[in-house]
């Protein structure tokens, strides 16, 4: 049943009736690890004309928040690696309206970041961890430091964040030996941890996607062996479902983008490093927000009105195929994961 685009002083709706109120920004597509499912080994990183800078990305924020947005992710490539990302954050935590503020980061910088991060605003930190064994870490990283990570994770705990989670791609053959170590880690520290299951954004080189693909019920039966999971009824309109680690104060969540099953509800957008509004994580519908705001300096309303028509082309579903080559051409870190 379609309804309405809301029109440009209300909050944002699309044609299939969902409600639009979390946005998910990448500041930056660089990043100081090279993840083997994320990133191309030799990458080209964009110029800097052509990304947003922090000021656009403050102004386009508050453009949402003001047409009803209540959650901002801040991802990337690796956010804190941008100069000024910080900054930026305790900017966007002060936003009218804006109830949740949460970062996305591989966690190489937390060890100097973390207090700084939380007396920004930043309520939640989701830390990805796919191992724990240092060589594994070096070679699906390619470049990261997996005791720095640690220390970042231990700096967070001490930080007070409302809550951590820890997300781990899952490769076959890869890691996926490892699901109960990484849980066992999490429920030890009190954490919670999201498994994901690769998704096919961007031509990578270092493996076949097809080959390592290695489901969410797969993970969640090699966890049974070791844990009782209760099925929690939390929502968050995107592709996680959600279980209790029974005796911890753990949640496992389990994405699997490959399913469409959450489309239906699903209640955000992302704006790409060089402003694109983007509608869907596996569709190309997107608008160019920054030429909006570049042509028209300190207009919010014809920003406002943007996003407002952008809703009319949120597609109903994505679809994937890990079998076909990515129709997806552009990498997660220009995404923003
Ligand atoms: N650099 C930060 C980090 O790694 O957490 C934030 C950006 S990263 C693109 C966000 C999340 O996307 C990470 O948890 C990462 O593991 C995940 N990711 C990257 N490429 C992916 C892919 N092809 N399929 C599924 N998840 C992916
Ligand atoms: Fe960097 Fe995150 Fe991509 Fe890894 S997943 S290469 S840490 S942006």
């Amino acid at each position: 049943m379609s309804k309405p685009a809301a029109n440009e002083n209300s909050i944002l709706i699309d044609r299939f009736g969902r409600r639009v109120d979390y946005l998910r920004i990448s500041i930056t597509d660089r990043c100081d690890f090279r993840c083997i499912y994320c990133m191309a080994e030799n990458m080209t990183f964009l110029p800097r004309a052509q990304i947003l800078t922090l000021e656009e990305i403050f102004t386009l924020a508050s453009a949402f928040t003001g047409l009803g947005v209540s959650k901002i992710r801040v991802t990337g490539g690796e956010p804190l690696v941008r100069k000024g990302a910080v900054s930026l954050l305790r900017k966007l935590g002060g936003l009218p309206g804006l109830r949740n503020l949460v970062l996305t980061t591989n966690g190489s910088q937390l060890e100097s970041t973390a207090n700084a991060l939380r007396e920004a605003g930043v309520r939640r930190l989701n830390i990805s961890l796919d191992t724990l064994q240092e060589d594994k870490f070096r070679q699906l990283t390619r470049v990261g430091d997996l005791q720095q990570v640690l220390r970042g994770i231990e700096a967070a705990r001490r930080a007070g964040f409302e809550r951590l989670k820890i997300n781990a791609v899952i490769l076959k053959n890869r890691n996926h030996q490892e699901v109960g170590d990484l849980l066992r880690f999490a429920v030890d520290r009190g954490l919670d941890i999201s498994f994901i299951e690769e998704m096919p954004l961007g031509l990578v080189s270092a493996h076949d996607r097809a080959e390592a693909y290695y489901s969410s019920d797969a993970i969640k039966q090699d966890l049974e062996q070791q844990f009782t999971l209760l099925a929690s009824p939390e929502q968050t309109g995107g592709p996680s479902r959600y279980y209790r680690v029974v005796g911890s104060d753990t949640r496992v969540g389990f994405i699997s983008p490959h399913s469409n099953n959450f489309c239906a509800t699903c209640n955000r957008v992302r704006l790409t490093v060089e402003g694109r509004l983007l509608l869907c994580l596996g569709n190309e519908h997107s608008v160019d927000l920054k030429r909006i705001l570049r042509a028209n300096p300190g207009d919010v309303q014809i920003l406002r009105q943007a996003i407002v028509a952008a809703m009319r082309i949120k597609p109903e579903r994505h679809e994937f195929d890990l079998r076909e080559q990515p129709v997806i051409l552009r990498h997660m870190n220009v995404t923003g994961g």
